[in-house]
């Protein structure tokens, strides 16, 4: 059986980014991840500047496509439709790449296995029979097998999304965003990314209206022809990929097992953004295990717009 340390299950952002702190200080650990690169990921891929920051890097700096969104259209209301420009300083980038990208800058060896059975026995977690630890790290997203096996299910909010990427360069680099879709507090968004967009929707299950996901993404492209600088488009037949959004307080440390990114349900609670978290909480959960930090919930940013995520939500609970 092989020994280590630390095993990180789990190589998307939360996963590399845990993995990257271990190896930077000198501590052995091993990434159990279950794909071959490269791994697509159903993802927006829009990033806040706070996560470059995390990554101890500037825009230049990433070796991959990344497109600075300057501009935000706001499409805000239900029956009557308002709209805003703002600027902004945000970021897209495509996953694979993202995700590739870090993983190989984590320096930290990955072995391609997909986690399925864990014991803790004598202090040690067994992994699959094959791997044991002192430390594992569960940054296996949604259905993180380390959740699955050692934590109680998990008790947050289901959100749903649709989504699809069309390939080709963007008319522009604003992204727009529809504020409330897919029930009071779900929304629509357009990104340009490097080569592409990206367009989707994504909301509570608890909340999407019962006409179901599939005409909400006929009404989705309606209003994409509604838009001037969207272009022609002919979306694909979109796919969708179900996480969770943990509101509660439920454990996602314990006897030297962690829960990372959306293994732990970490999204935000504005825009269910899940990146920024994930990276936070991987970085976190190492430096608990360095003995540098403490891997607590509330150390992780519950909000991708800060005070202006808040009040955005309270406004669009309430729009007609
Ligand atoms: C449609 C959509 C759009 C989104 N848009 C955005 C956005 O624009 N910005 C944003 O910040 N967030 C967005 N999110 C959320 C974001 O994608 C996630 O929050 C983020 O990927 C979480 O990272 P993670 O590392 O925790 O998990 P993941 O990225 O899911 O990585 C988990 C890794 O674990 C591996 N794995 C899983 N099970 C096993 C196993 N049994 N054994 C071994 N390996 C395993 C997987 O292969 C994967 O590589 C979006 C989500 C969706 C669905």
């Amino acid at each position: 059986m092989r020994q280590v340390e630390t095993i990180i299950v789990g190589g998307g952002p939360a996963g590399s980014s845990c993995a990257r702190e271990l190896v930077r200080c000198g501590r052995p650990c091993l990434v159990l991840e279950k794909q071959p690169p490269p791994r697509p990921k159903l993802c927006a891929g829009w990033i806040t500047p706070k996560v470059l920051a995390d990554l101890e890097i500037q825009p230049e700096e990433y070796p991959y496509g990344l497109v600075q969104l300057d501009r935000l259209r706001l499409v805000v209301g239900r029956s009557r439709r308002w709209r805003f420009r703002i600027s902004a300083h945000q970021y897209s980038i495509r996953r694979a790449e993202f995700d590739g990208w870090l993983l190989e800058r984590s320096g930290a060896e990955v072995v391609q296995h997909t986690v399925r059975e864990i014991r803790y026995a004598g202090g040690r977690y067994i992994v699959d029979g094959q791997f044991s630890c002192t430390y594992l790290v569960g940054a296996g997203g949604t259905s993180c097998p380390v959740r699955r096996n050692l934590f109680p299910p998990h008790p947050g909010k289901l959100i749903l999304t649709r989504e699809a990427e069309l390939p080709g360069e963007p008319l522009g680099n604003e992204c727009i965003l529809w504020f409330p879709f897919a029930g009071q507090s779900g929304y629509a968004w357009y990104v340009p990314k490097r080569g592409g967009v990206h367009i989707g929707f994504g909301g509570l299950a608890d909340q999407i209206p019962t006409e179901g996901l599939a005409s909400l993404w006929e009404e989705f492209t309606r209003l994409l022809d509604g838009e001037d600088s969207v272009g022609d488009m002919s979306p694909p037949t979109p796919k969708g990929h179900p996480y969770f959004l943990n509101p509660l307080n439920t454990p996602i440390k314990q006897n030297g097992a962690y829960l990372v990114g959306d293994a732990a349900g970490l999204a935000t609670w504005d825009l269910a953004e899940g990146i920024g978290p994930a990276i936070q909480s991987g970085i976190l959960a190492a430096r608990d295990i360095l003995g540098l930090d403490i891997y607590q919930r509330e150390r992780v940013g519950r909000y991708s717009l800060g005070l202006l995520g808040r009040f955005f939500r309270w406004v669009w609970a309430r729009l007609p």
